[in-house]
């Protein structure tokens, strides 16, 4: 194992920016650890050798050549496959989807090439990222590097295992309702939600197109920070990005100060059903923040309860529309009837009954429902009164206070299997994520630690208001030193996956 994977993407960077390391043997590094673990992690669907590989080589040549080039140039990165990508083929983690190659870049993808990033291949997730644990994916569960038997979390858990397994530095998310937080929180990595609009969607599969977001994962707030200012801007090819660019995320991580900032904790979102060592955690959490000069106040946001009865009909709603596009003509997979006419209502039917899962039929079939003439108003209708009641309790939150913080998820990582077969048990594992979806308030998700009773990574969730995103780097960077000072450095330096002891 190369000793250069356990570097952040901003010492990448400096060693590349120094000569002291070229792109191609950082590259190369982290293809020879995805080669040596993934077996294991299942991290990637696909990996990119040639193209990251010529990618790094170009980024030496220019730098050679003495080129002014990205501070990110270089330093490699994974993608989600729900993003769509040239070059290399586009899943979604879907059957239906198996073969099929976009004919586009995502906006984000093209960022990426433009600041000349290697990117290293695509990552599992549950298919058309619905679920909490990637075992929904058609091509089987990702599994977490801290302990081969539990769930990395989703539904980006590739992504964060990819991240934690140090097979990369960076890599892409997508966060509809925490699959971005979530497996940050159970994987120890740190993941950040932008601002809804903050961050292109052009090219993101969609699943819940008001709910959905691309944003950055990575082993360090710095880093992710690094990573959105990449990402982030206005596109003019995405009708519900913001106008406004980005900010200064990058110096907020770096400046990170939390003397007189009111942190306000969510009472709604601890307490009980949140795993004692998740609870212990965070109130250590919110000591350290104490010391270092924050004014810690509670807050009360009492619709928060009634977030994901509200999600559960917005979410299927949207993606009941969104996937109507599969139908067996346009995209990938076309199942022909056994018998009988051949319709295209009998293609369609054949096509998705094979095409995709148990889950994303379930959440079609209720979207459906919901939508349908006569339940409108009372389903769909219903839950949009409940999220601008979501909206107005972050708005008197952020009134009494200029961060919010909690738990990212009640549970660490449970074990493959637990919850397959109970759909309700896992949705419970983003009722502290989803209300920034709600709300498309920005939030970030870091390691608090590890839980006494299992010893596994436990996340804080830190949330923003709209356009705010640097208030969380800036927090979340003085929590994440203290937690270094209190765990005698990084978490992810004392996961199991680095012992080489597989
Ligand atoms: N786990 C949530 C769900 O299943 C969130 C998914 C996501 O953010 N993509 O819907």
């Amino acid at each position: 194992m190369s000793e250069l994977i356990k570097n952040s993407a901003a010492v990448l960077a400096a060693k590349l920016a120094a000569g002291e390391v070229s792109a191609v043997e950082v590259t190369q590094a982290h293809l020879d650890r995805i080669a040596d673990v993934d077996g294991d992690v299942n991290a990637f669907l696909h990996v990119n050798t040639e193209e990251a590989l010529a990618v790094a080589a170009g980024v030496d040549k220019s730098r050679a050549a003495g080129e002014q080039l990205h501070a990110l140039a270089g330093v490699p990165i994974a993608v989600k496959d729900l993003i769509v990508t040239v070059g290399q083929p586009t899943t979604a983690g879907s059957k239906i989807l198996e073969g099929w190659h976009s004919p586009y870049d995502a906006t984000v993808v093209k960022k990426l090439r433009a600041a000349r990033m290697p990117i290293l291949g695509k990552t599992n997730l549950d298919e058309f990222a619905m679920g909490s644990s990637t075992e929904h994916s058609a091509f089987g569960p990702t599994r977490n590097p801290w302990d081969l038997d539990r769930i990395p979390g989703g539904s980006g858990g590739g992504s964060a295992a990819a991240v934690a397994a140090f097979e990369a530095p960076l890599a892409l998310g997508t966060d509809t309702g925490g699959s971005i937080r979530q497996p940050g929180a159970v994987t120890g990595t740190v993941g950040v939600k932008p601002t809804y609009g903050g961050v292109s969607r052009y090219g993101a599969i969609a699943m819940a197109s008001s709910l959905d977001q691309i944003g950055p994962v990575s082993r360090s707030v710095l880093d992710s920070a690094l990573l959105h200012e990449v990402i982030g801007g206005h596109d003019p090819f995405d009708s519900t990005s913001l106008p406004d660019p980005v900010g200064s995320l990058v110096e907020a991580a770096k400046r990170g100060d939390v003397k007189g900032l009111r942190i306000g904790v969510v009472k709604e979102l601890g307490g009980e059903g949140y795993q004692p060592g998740v609870q212990a955690r965070f109130a250590e959490a919110l000591e350290l923040l104490r010391g270092a000069g924050a004014e810690i106040v509670e807050v009360s946001c009492p619709n928060f309860e009634h977030a994901l009865g509200a999600y559960y009909l917005i979410m299927p709603s949207e993606a009941s529309s969104n996937l109507a596009k599969f139908d067996g003509v346009r995209y990938g997979l076309r199942v022909l009837p056994e018998d009988g006419p051949m319709t295209i209502e009998r293609v369609m039917g054949a096509t998705r009954a094979a095409g995709f899962g148990d889950e994303v039929k379930r959440r079609i079939i209720l979207g459906t429902y919901a939508l349908s003439a006569g339940y409108y108003d009372a389903y769909y209708g219903s839950a949009q009164k409940v999220r601008t009641l979501i909206q107005r309790d972050f708005d008197a939150a952020f009134a009494q206070a200029d961060v919010l913080i909690s738990p990212t998820a009640p549970t660490t990582a449970f074990k493959l299997g637990e919850k397959l077969d109970d759909p309700l048990a896992m949705y419970l594992n983003d009722v502290a994520t989803i209300p920034a979806n709600m709300a498309g308030v920005p939030g970030l998700s870091l390691p608090g630690g590890l839980a006494e009773e299992d010893g596994l990574p436990v996340g804080v969730q830190l949330l923003a208001p709209a356009r705010e995103d640097a208030r969380l780097y800036r927090v979340g960077a003085v929590l994440e030193s203290l937690l270094e000072e209190k765990w005698g450095g990084p978490l992810l330096a004392q996961a199991p996956v680095l012992g080489g002891s597989r």
